[in-house]
């Protein structure tokens, strides 16, 4: 696997928040993997007339000689008018052809669509001083936000008033001189304003000249861009095999899982061995991810009676293990798993989806499907290729990856399923308790635990819920900007290839 790209933006810790929402630390495989297939890409840029606008800033940064120390006040105050004018044609638009709007730019909405929406919505007009002060929390905007991708892809210097990069095209991205003039406007922008400055919108970036400065940026070799262009060519390529025929409503890990990991023949289909050999470091990861899933929402179901009394971990371990069936590990864990690989030719078979397609109880999926994920984990060691098994078992000590997994099946395997679970049960009490230690730190309120399991003498209460969603491959925002790009389309209720799907071949 490729280390993480970037300077520290991309490696900077979790906010507290996410911290306490990974309380057994198994997540941080499925990050590394994403920093790896999809560089720079994070789960809040789903925007790609951003990275263009933030581009054209730079470039007015260095026509105006503002300098990061003396003119950074200034500066923020011209990108969060120039985002509320491209945010408020956005609202705009989407308001008036939803439809339209959608089929081009996706589900996301504009950066700061509630604040900006509720002003255009009331006034019918949007006043672009006022909204500045009120559409985002952060000094800067959204600039922060996006300057790990635009670093890395060339389009600025990634700075607090950022230098435009390699990749920055004055003569493209002046189809945007229109929003720097419009951002110093004094008058609000009405309805009528709003409607004539569409081709603003952030769907009207694919085939702006804008666009094509921002497809350069991602997909063209460059000297010094440490091959991001490459790797962005080669998921792209992937992502659009995954989608292409498929419904805009389905789920796209699961696309890219059925893709990567599941279709027979995917070699002849991808043709180069570089590409075949990215499917495979997707497969691993893809597949890992369900692992750390299960680990998610095992954690999850363990201290879920906590939300509603205070109780010990006994008490917590009891109610867990009732819901096993009277079997043995080996009986429940290992003899009654669906084919994890075709017995003809060794390909893998999708056991994890046919463990999610199962019947589930009131709260999604039973705890023995859950700890069968884990085994089925373990027992894709046995048949992946070497590239899926690296990228599968992943370059991180002690995070219960499979190899845990299967040495554990192995010491259990003839005890009492329930027995057997109960002790993992609170062995990941212990760790729990061992990863918040380490968590522990020092705020301005004094010493912080970023927890939301606190003990009270034997006593433990949760506050909040535990996260239970699957960690994040990165693929809505990477898919919503390849749409936006023109790489991929919509037509109708189905994805297809884009008309700018060239510049990814
Ligand atoms: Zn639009």
């Amino acid at each position: 696997m490729t280390g993480v790209l970037g300077p520290a933006w991309t490696a900077k810790p979790d906010t507290p928040e996410d911290t306490g929402r990974q309380p057994l630390a198994v997540e941080a495989v499925i990050g590394s993997h994403a920093a790896a297939l999809v560089p720079g890409v994070i789960t809040t840029t789903p925007h790609a007339r951003y990275l263009a606008l933030h581009a054209r800033l730079a470039i007015e940064a260095r026509k105006r000689g503002w300098t990061e120390k003396h003119d950074l006040d200034r500066f923020r105050d011209l990108v969060r008018r120039a985002e509320v004018v491209l945010g408020a044609v956005s609202v705009a638009h989407s308001a008036d052809q939803p439809g339209e709007h959608r089929a081009r730019s996706g589900d996301f909405g504009a950066h700061g669509v509630n604040t900006i929406g509720r002003e255009v919505r009331e006034t019918n007009a949007a006043d672009v001083g006022r909204l500045a002060d009120a559409y985002s929390q952060v000094p800067g905007g959204y600039l922060q936000t996006y300057a790990g991708i635009e670093w890395l892809v060339g389009l600025t210097d990634g700075g607090r008033v950022p230098t435009p990069g390699p990749a920055a095209d004055d003569l493209l991205l002046s189809a945007l001189d229109e929003v720097v003039g419009l951002a110093g406007r004094e008058q609000p922008l009405s309805r009528r304003d709003l409607n004539q400055l569409r081709h603003l919108c952030l769907c009207g970036i694919d085939d702006a000249p804008d666009g094509e400065c921002v497809r350069r940026a991602y997909f063209v070799d460059r000297d010094g861009d440490q091959g991001s262009a490459r790797i962005h060519r080669h998921s792209a390529s992937l992502l659009v095999g995954a989608l292409d025929g498929g419904e805009v409503s389905g789920s796209l890990d699961m696309a890219m899982d059925r893709w990567c990991c599941f279709t027979p023949g995917l070699p002849d289909l991808l043709g180069s061995d570089e590409l075949q050999h990215h499917a495979l470091t997707w497969r691993g990861a893809l597949l890992r991810n369900w692992s750390v899933w299960a680990w998610r929402l095992i954690w999850a179901e363990l201290v879920s009676p906590f939300a509603w009394r205070p109780g010990t971990r006994e008490e917590a371990i009891e109610q867990f293990v009732a819901q096993l069936p009277d079997a043995t590990v080996r009986q429940s864990l290992v003899g009654d798993l669906p084919p994890l690989v075709d017995a003809g030719n060794g390909r893998p078979l999708p056991a994890e989806h046919d463990l999610y397609h199962h019947p589930r109880n009131a709260n999604g999926w039973t705890l023995v499907d859950l700890l069968r994920l884990l085994a089925v984990g373990a027992g894709r060691l046995a048949h992946l290729d070497p590239v899926s098994r690296e990228a599968f078992i992943g370059t991180l000590p002690d995070d219960l990856g499979p190899e845990y997994m299967a040495r554990w099946l192995d010491r259990n395997n003839d005890r009492p399923l329930a027995d057997a679970a109960a002790d993992l049960a609170a062995h990941l009490f212990q760790r729990a308790e061992s990863v918040s230690r380490q968590k522990l730190q020092w705020t301005r309120h004094g010493l912080r635990l970023p927890t939301r399991l606190r003990r009270i003498g034997d006593r433990w209460r949760l506050e909040g819920e535990e996260g239970s969603g699957s960690v994040s491959l990165r693929l809505p925002t990477f898919t919503s900007v390849m749409h936006q790009l023109g790489v991929l389309a919509v037509a109708g209720d189905t994805w297809t290839a884009g008309r700018h799907v060239e510049v990814i071949r």
